[in-house]
């Protein structure tokens, strides 16, 4: 490519970062970094009814946390004129702000002065009933209804109030061919001359768009395929005003896995939500690339570190049709990612999710199970209940889960005195030897491991499911677990 690549991410303001959205942002910064471009944010704010405050600091933040860089964006200042609280959001700047489009106004105004000066939009002051009785004589009729065109010749004093049409040609034809899908033509646009400018003077977003991707130098510009209906206004007014348009790359809709768009149905879809369930960054980069993204035929590999996704990443690898999110697969990349964690990276990590559930464990026993947990969890948000039964105090044990016709409580009570006997003689407290004389008391009392060991597990750590029974009897320590064995034999005494 000769041109520098400049790519922008567009989002409006109106609320959550859908994951979607953040599948589009991260292809334009890939684009960008895989062609040492530039990568760019700009808010496009200009429908003030949708503009909800501490939606920039959202996106802001998202970015931050996925670790994708913006190179030029809102500065500081302009941050300010439309958020209350600015503090650490990145405020690059750059040479061709405001990176906002609710302070670009003026600009607006003046092309929309020049369209109409070249006789290529119009002002229009028909009443919203006036368009409504329009609409329904035309359904009458049978027709295709949209505006009739009844403002184009009478000259709209700019006094009175009014909105700005495109003056839509007769029957264009148009095509382009799109950073995804090729070429695409148009022989019937079905458009009637849109508003450009709304009555209360903000652009729309087809103009605003189109003015700062030009202004912006914008070379691929990447977004949904619900603008494609849209596309032969942008080019016609690419067209009217003499500019090259970029290269639009429509990208197709994340999908759920039955079929319909990615909603809250199916699980998490705003990045802050899928941080709290204990998702990482970088596991959650990797798979949102590879919706509709491949390296390539017969390219197997799917664990991409960011730095070989910039390496790899293509356009004409990208999928025209939609891609699903299989939050499975997601899972299970995220317990890949946990697993390549350092030891100390994981527990810093993970700390949190139990410090929140006002889960406070000594840490000598955190330090000794943390390896093991790590092992076993696929998200974050599991590692709590794994290490519950570390804390002090009161233990809550699943009886009904230990006792049973297999296991009943003389029985227990006899497995419990067996392993008491067996670890109190311990020369070493450490998994191992734990688990060479637990086994041989299972051969002792010729039982089955099962029956044994969950009998044990239950007395010890309260319930079935935990990390390993070793490492978390020598995570707990010799004394603290002969008391709770000899607590669970009381608890047997009591109940029969
Ligand atoms: N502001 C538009 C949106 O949020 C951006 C579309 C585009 O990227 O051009 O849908």
């Amino acid at each position: 490519m000769t041109k520098e690549v400049r790519t922008r991410f567009a989002p409006s303001p109106t609320g959550m970062l859908h994951i979607g959205g953040f599948r589009t942002a991260l292809y334009a910064w890939l684009l960008a970094r895989h062609h040492g471009g530039t990568f760019i944010l700009r808010i496009e704010d200009t429908d003030r009814e949708r503009t909800v405050e501490g939606a920039i600091r959202y996106i802001a933040e998202g970015f931050k946390w996925f670790g994708i860089e913006i190179d030029e964006g809102p500065s500081e200042e302009e941050l300010k004129e439309v958020e209350s609280d600015v503090a650490d959001l990145p405020a690059p700047g750059g040479e061709y702000g405001p990176y906002v489009q609710s302070l670009r106004t003026e600009k607006y105004q003046e092309i929309a002065d020049r369209l109409i000066d070249e006789g290529h939009a119009f002002r229009c002051d028909c009443t919203p009933e006036m368009l409504d009785k329009e609409r329904a004589e035309q359904r009458a009729r049978k027709e295709v209804p949209g505006y009739s065109g009844y403002c184009r010749t009478r000259n709209v004093s700019k006094d009175t109030k009014h909105v700005v049409r495109f003056k839509m040609p007769y029957k264009p034809e148009l095509e382009m061919i799109d950073g995804i899908r090729g070429r695409i033509s148009w022989d019937n646009v079905p458009l009637k001359d849109p508003i450009i400018v709304k009555s209360d003077g903000f652009p729309t977003y087809h103009l605003a768009a189109m003015v700062d991707d030009h202004e912006m130098k914008i070379s691929h510009v990447l977004r949904g395929e619900e603008w494609i209906p849209s596309t032969p206004l942008h080019l016609l007014l690419y067209k009217a005003l003499g500019w090259e348009p970029p290269i639009f790359c429509h990208l197709p809709v994340v999908l759920g896995s039955d079929g319909k768009k990615l909603s809250k149905r199916h699980g998490s879809t705003s990045w802050s939500s899928f941080r709290d369930e204990g998702y990482l960054p970088e596991a959650l980069l990797n798979f949102v690339t590879l919706i509709g993204w491949s390296p390539g035929e017969g390219d197997e590999q799917e664990i991409f570190s960011r730095e070989e996704l910039i390496q790899k990443f293509s356009l004409d690898h990208v999928n025209p049709s939609s891609g699903v999110f299989e939050y499975n697969k997601l899972n299970w990349m995220n317990g890949v990612y946990i697993r390549a964690l350092s030891d100390e990276k994981f527990k810093e990590l993970a700390l949190p999710f139990f410090l929140k559930q006002d889960i406070d464990i000594p840490e000598a026993r955190w330090n000794a199970i943390a390896p093991h947990v790590k092992e076993r969890v696929k998200l974050l948000s599991e590692v709590p209940a794994m290490v519950e039964f570390l804390q002090e105090g009161k233990l809550e044990r699943a009886m009904d889960q230990m006792i049973s016709k297999k296991v009943p409580v003389d029985l227990a009570k006899t497995i419990l005195d067996g392993a008491i006997a067996k670890i109190e003689g311990l020369p070493d407290f450490t998994a191992l030897k734990l688990e060479e004389s637990l086994t041989a008391l299972v051969e002792e009392l010729e039982l089955k491991m099962g029956p044994v060991f969950i009998t044990l597990r239950i007395a010890v750590t309260g319930k079935k499911a935990t990390p390993p029974l070793f490492e978390s009897m020598e995570a707990l320590g010799r004394d603290e677990v002969l008391g709770r064995m000899r607590e669970t034999l009381q608890i047997l005494e009591h109940d029969s």
